[in-house]
């Protein structure tokens, strides 16, 4: 497809399309004359450069005359401009490839990290804290937990030694020896 040759775009041009009360700028291409295609624009109501022509108050100029051989060519030569026009509405870089937009994607998420890393890392400390606080009274609460013992008495895990040496559970201990 990139190196078909299509006669028809050694009319190849880039064009502008400059509002001139917002500063707003759409960037196109094509091997039309400029004249037929803002009239296709203008019909073209889901284009973002109506948005610039229905304020009629416009300057569609060429930026580049650009004769090449397919339509590949001439939106990358497109997307150049567009990458270097200021204040650009169109919705879509021209001609963006699945692994430039992976790219773009890792991107703007480790920047979104970077942006935030304080706050980041101050949430993940809060519910490191919040765990370990957790953890805790969960401990405590397990320290405190009673069980309880054949004797029949009841004993928490902390006092567990002091319980097996009371006289309820010594003597619960030498009937079970008697009974053997
Ligand atoms: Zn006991």
């Amino acid at each position: 497809m990139d190196n078909q040759i299509d006669e028809r775009y050694q009319r190849g041009k880039v064009y502008k399309i400059e509002c001139l009360t917002t500063g707003e700028c759409y960037v196109g291409s094509t091997i039309e004359t400029l004249v037929l295609r803002l009239r296709k624009h203008t019909n073209k109501r889901n284009c973002m450069a109506i948005q610039i022509i229905d304020r009629d108050n416009f300057e569609m100029t060429c930026l580049e005359l650009y004769p090449c051989d397919n339509r590949v060519q001439l939106e990358f030569r497109e997307r150049w401009h567009y990458d270097h026009t200021p204040n650009i509405i169109n919705k879509q870089r021209p001609r963006v490839t699945d692994v430039e937009r992976v790219e773009k994607r890792a991107e703007s998420v480790k920047s979104y990290y970077e942006r935030h890393s304080e706050e980041i890392n101050t949430q993940r400390k809060a519910r490191e804290e919040a765990y370990t606080e957790t953890r805790k009274e969960e401990d405590a609460a397990k320290q405190q937990e009673k069980h309880d013992c054949p004797c029949g008495g009841r004993y928490t895990h902390t006092n567990k030694l002091k319980h097996e040496r009371t006289q309820m559970h010594r003597m619960y201990l030498a009937t079970l020896i008697e009974e053997n």
